[in-house]
């Protein structure tokens, strides 16, 4: 079977030697030396200038949430995995959908001063499959009307916009190191943020306030990633540049095999060096994704339909229509892209989507 993606795991022996490390020191939390290790080789990896490692990618969102939204209006992307809507809602603050761009799928932000309020503190937004937002465009609104800028960046592993990592944007950017994700802890994540005063915020955040044993700088959380998810950031990061030279060559093939005549592809923004995370395409219609869809799974083959339902139709949220996020979701299908695909087996996928392609 051809899953949607399959996780990356190093040689047992690679894991195990680093996780005799955590049985030799009796050390298995508390930010002990394996989750130092990985915020440094990380913060060196991507240059980046303050970085805090957290147990999965939705409590650095809730979080950030939790410290900019006051339980406001938070102008957000309806396209997005649930976790980017569901964590306003949860820290009690109001998600207010922004339409998408219809090239790039990330925030359109030509829409998002119409939407601004005197109850708006924030701007969640998603660097999409890895594409990054009009970070500059959406900086300007944002000072403009003294809003925070948060970026859920969950798919951005090893992208650099304007050759930097594109975590350096935003007051806070977040990230997912999910085992479905490009790098990962099994579960994890990490928080960024260029801004000493908000990494000191973060940090007590992520660790419940404390300020020592004894004491507290404020109100806090368990956010704490543990050193058994970080001796497995350790054992595949130095894998992850093989990890996306071989993800490009997947990307590739897609490019050059399927019909680009009846299927959208995604545009990356210009002055993005990419990362490869996710290869979706888009249909004429859900008609035909369902078709090609069927063709697939009765070949084996389970690609995913990333990202449905468009968010702003959830059933915790005001519904309100975004025409183009409606429209996308709807006919939006990721294809199947990990280390170890078979040119083979890439050949006959592209075959399946190209024979199925027509409408029903
Ligand atoms: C994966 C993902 C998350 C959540 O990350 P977890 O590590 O699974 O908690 C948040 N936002 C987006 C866009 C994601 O894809």
């Amino acid at each position: 079977m051809i899953t949607i993606t399959k996780t990356f795991l190093p040689k047992i022996e690679e894991f195990q030697s680093i996780l005799a490390r955590a049985w030799q020191s009796k050390w298995v939390t508390n930010r002990g030396e394996l989750v130092l290790e990985l915020e440094k080789r990380i913060k060196d990896y991507l240059s980046v200038s303050n970085i805090i490692a957290t147990t999965n990618g939705t409590i650095p969102l809730q979080i950030a949430i939790k410290l900019f939204a006051n339980q406001g209006e938070v102008i957000t992307t309806p396209f997005s995995y649930v976790a980017s809507t569901s964590s306003i809602v949860w820290e009690g603050a109001t998600p207010v959908f922004v339409d998408i761009d219809p090239e790039y799928l990330t925030i359109d932000e030509t829409k998002i001063e119409a939407a601004i309020t005197n109850k708006t503190t924030a701007i969640l937004a998603t660097h999409v499959f890895g594409n990054p937002c009009n970070v500059e465009v959406i900086e300007s609104i944002a000072k403009r009307h003294n809003l925070k800028v948060i970026y859920d960046a969950a798919h951005c592993f090893g992208v650099l916009y304007k050759n930097k990592s594109v975590f350096n944007y935003g007051d806070i950017s977040t990230c997912s190191f999910h085992a479905t994700k490009l790098f990962h802890t099994a579960e994890g994540g990490a928080m960024f943020c260029n801004d000493k005063d908000i990494y000191h915020k973060l940090f007590y955040s992520h660790n419940f306030g404390h300020n020592g044993a004894l004491s507290f700088h404020g109100l806090g959380i368990n956010g704490k990633m543990s050193e058994l998810q970080a001796a497995m950031g350790l054992a595949v990061l130095p894998h992850v540049p093989l990890i996306l030279k071989e993800r490009k060559k997947v990307v590739d093939i897609y490019l050059s095999k399927l019909d680009s005549d009846k299927l959208q592809f995604l545009k990356i923004r210009e002055n993005t060096n990419w990362n490869y995370a996710y290869f979706p395409i888009i249909f004429e219609s859900e008609g035909v994704l369902l078709q090609v869809e069927k063709a697939l799974n009765s070949n084996n083959i389970i690609p995913r339909r990333y990202f449905y339902p468009s968010l702003n139709n959830l059933t915790y949220v005001d519904n309100v229509r975004m025409s183009v996020s409606d429209s996308i979701s709807k006919r939006i299908l990721c294809l199947p892209l990990y280390l170890g695909l078979k040119v083979s087996e890439l050949n006959k996928l592209c075959l399946i989507i190209n024979e199925n392609i027509s409408q029903p």
